[in-house]
């Protein structure tokens, strides 16, 4: 028999699946243990007090009991409500894709504070603030390709370190700007607007966001490229946007 051990953790719950009759297991971004799963008894029982505990984007400080590799959830104390996320499509959709791009680049057990510090303030931004929803999502994708060691460049060429002239290609396969000359096979190439907005948005904080002002048409297709680009570098399709 593995000895039982008591761990507070403050977490972020990324995803939820059903378990036996009332059960769920959760994956948990915690800023100590990285990603790691952890069941959650019985809360799927009509009055269950761990009941709010089950969902997507609830931020709280988990008590947890390991035994062996596995995680139980003891209790949990809600630290911030994102759940007006969940009260708008819009809203829903790109936390959603923030929570499914966070669990698809954090490997299990391994810690990423930057990473939930980053998501933290994007999810709260984005509860709190949905007029900038759209721009902080733009920012927190390019943010985990810097943090991840993907980070794009906006002033020049990435291949010959020109100017890019008249055309603005994102190339797949080294997931960066290139101009027409040093265009590969497997490109897209990105608007002169849409780069516009792409490069202000990369270079303002998040606390600035809110000066940028860009419509639909640009951000739908600033999403599909930068998607394409996360997809194409971590070999997986994101369900969250489709
Ligand atoms: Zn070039």
């Amino acid at each position: 028999m593995s000895e039982s051990l008591e761990i507070i953790t403050n977490a972020i719950v990324l995803k939820t699946v059903n378990y036996q009759e009332n059960d769920k297991i959760l994956t948990l971004f915690s800023v100590d243990l990285g990603k790691i799963t952890a069941g959650l008894k019985g809360c799927r029982k009509q009055n269950a007090k761990l009941k709010f505990a089950g969902q997507p984007f609830v931020f709280g400080e988990f008590k947890l009991i390991k035994k062996g590799d596995k995680y139980t959830v003891a209790t949990v104390s809600e630290i911030e409500s994102f759940f007006d996320i969940c009260q708008n499509w819009d809203l829903l959709k790109i936390g959603s894709a923030m929570l499914e791009i966070s669990n698809i680049v954090l490997n299990e057990g391994e810690p990423f504070p930057n990473l939930f510090v980053t998501l933290l303030k994007c999810l709260k931004q984005i509860a709190f603030e949905t007029n900038v929803a759209k721009a902080v999502f733009i920012k927190f994708v390019l943010e985990i390709f810097s943090g991840t060691g993907y980070e794009m460049q906006f002033d020049k060429c990435c291949q010959c370190g020109g100017a890019f002239n008249t055309h603005i290609i994102l190339d797949f396969d080294l997931g960066n700007l290139v101009c027409g000359l040093c265009k590969g096979n497997n490109c897209l190439e990105i608007q002169p607007a849409n780069y516009y907005v792409l490069k202000l948005i990369s270079k303002t904080p998040f606390d600035r966001l809110s000066s940028i002002k860009f419509n639909d048409k640009i951000f739908y297709e600033l999403v599909d490229a930068l998607i394409s680009n996360f997809e194409f570098r971590f070999g997986k399709k994101l369900k969250s946007l489709s």
